[in-house]
């Protein structure tokens, strides 16, 4: 381009001459040197008026579009022309890239928080923004310190061991805790990463009670048999036959409650364990509920009086063995909350919905309505000692939940307490076979 520029000039040069030679031998020196100087004079407008179309230019806002030129000047504002283009297909681009990283921070499940070594933020996303009440367009700048100012949050920053994540129960958002972890990077920068792991807490204490729940029902009977046998075992002339048939009627009760216990275990943790859908087999529900009657009638003993209405489809789509064990808690239940004399009725019935329903109707206890809520909670019992006096593990209802969720059915109380209860497992038409 320099080269162009320079051979223009001397083609300029070349012209002038050319121009005034044969002014000087046709008309005159004077004319001729009146001639040339005009050409420069011309020659040093042309370059004025254009370096002022370059100073305005240079002057104006940044997007203002590049001037044209003539002959060097064309060449000039071509060149800037291009500079200018790559620049702003780089700034382009960098914005690009920058809103793509922005959205994937959006993105991210976790709080994200840049702040600088005076603790002020940088930026956030809107998951930081949730966590901790912030205002993403008018938190910037401020001192992150000054907007969560949760003493325990503030003496981790101040402490600057960023090894071990801090737990924060959020004040701002009740029952929520927060995983916080700092990450320095680059230059006195720092990343805030929140994590809410209320989720995974409450998941954690379920599986503590769960353990404590399991240990506490097994040590009492554990307690007696062992007592009992050792009592035997020490010096077992001591007692008399029937004493020591009695003792041993105790031990095997006790057995006999753990022996349900971990029966029940094994078939929730059989259920939550299994394949997502129980197999679809047809399953003979009036065959089946003829057999649970029969048991019925069986744990009743004549105390209770027993009825059974059938007259729901012929089959269900699910799997025997579970319907089977989530129908019998359900029968069983009723017998046991309902006092001698009382009436418990077994009814198999099509529904309005074109499903099936199983219900257990009871004239016994009832149960409080605040308590039905929580009946499918592993271990929950309205009556802990009457539920253990009638040999409940406190995981019938549960089995049962299991068994419907996995049968897309549901279970409906109502119960008045003094009167008696109604549980009903209902199932969608789809579960509904021939
Ligand atoms: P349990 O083995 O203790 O019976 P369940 O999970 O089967 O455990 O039932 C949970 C609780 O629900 C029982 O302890 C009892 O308080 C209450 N319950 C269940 N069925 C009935 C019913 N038919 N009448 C009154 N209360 C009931």
């Amino acid at each position: 381009m320099v080269k162009a520029v320079w051979l223009r000039a001397f083609f300029f040069l070349f012209l002038l001459c050319s121009v005034t030679g044969p002014v000087w031998i046709f008309v005159g020196r004077q004319q001729a040197w009146e001639t040339f100087c005009s050409g420069l004079l011309l020659y040093l407008l042309y370059h004025l008026w254009y370096l002022a179309k370059l100073m305005r230019w240079l002057r104006g806002p940044l997007d203002a579009r590049v001037p044209r030129g003539f002959g060097v000047w064309e060449m000039a504002f071509a060149g800037l022309h291009r500079r200018v283009r790559i620049r702003l297909e780089q700034q382009n681009a960098l914005a690009r890239a920058l809103e793509r990283f922005r959205l994937a921070g959006e993105a991210l499940p976790d709080g994200v928080i840049v702040f600088n070594r005076h603790r002020q933020i940088d930026g956030l996303n809107a998951q930081a923004a949730s966590h901790f009440n912030l205002n993403p367009a008018t938190d910037r700048g401020q001192p992150v310190t000054n907007l969560i100012r949760q003493p325990e949050f503030v003496a981790y920053l101040e402490a600057g061991l960023y090894t071990e994540p801090l737990l924060l129960q959020n004040d701002l958002q009740r029952g929520q805790t927060l995983q916080i972890q700092v990450i320095p990077y680059g230059d006195d920068q720092n990343l805030l990463i929140s994590r809410d792991i209320s989720q995974l807490e409450r998941l954690e204490n379920m599986r503590r009670d769960f353990v404590a729940n399991v240990s506490h029902e097994l040590k009492t009977p554990l307690t007696v048999v062992s007592g009992f046998v050792e009592m035997l075992v020490d010096d077992f002339d001591a007692y008399p036959r029937e004493d020591a048939l009695h003792y041993l009627g105790l031990v095997r009760e006790q057995s006999g409650r753990m022996q349900r216990l971990i029966d029940d275990l094994l078939t929730l943790s059989a259920l939550e364990t299994s394949r997502l859908t129980p197999v679809d087999d047809r399953v003979d529900v009036p065959a089946l509920l003829q057999v649970i009657f029969q048991e019925t009638q069986a744990l009743s003993g004549g105390r209770h009086q027993l009825e059974f209405h059938c007259d729901g489809p012929t089959a269900l789509l699910g799997c025997a063995s579970e319907l089977r064990s989530a129908f019998g808690n359900l029968a069983s239940n009723a017998v046991r909350y309902t006092p001698d004399g009382g009436k418990v009725v077994l009814c198999w019935s099509g529904t309005a919905e074109g499903g099936a329903a199983f219900s257990v109707a009871d004239t016994g206890i009832g149960i409080l309505a605040q308590h039905i809520p929580r009946l499918t909670e592993r271990f929950y019992r309205v009556d802990r000692s009457r539920s253990r006096e009638t040999g409940g593990t406190g995981l019938g209802l549960a089995i049962v939940k299991h068994v419907l969720t996995r049968h897309q059915g549901r279970l409906e109380v109502e119960s008045e307490p003094g009167k008696g209860s109604r549980f009903s497992a209902n199932f969608p038409p789809s579960r509904i076979t021939a």
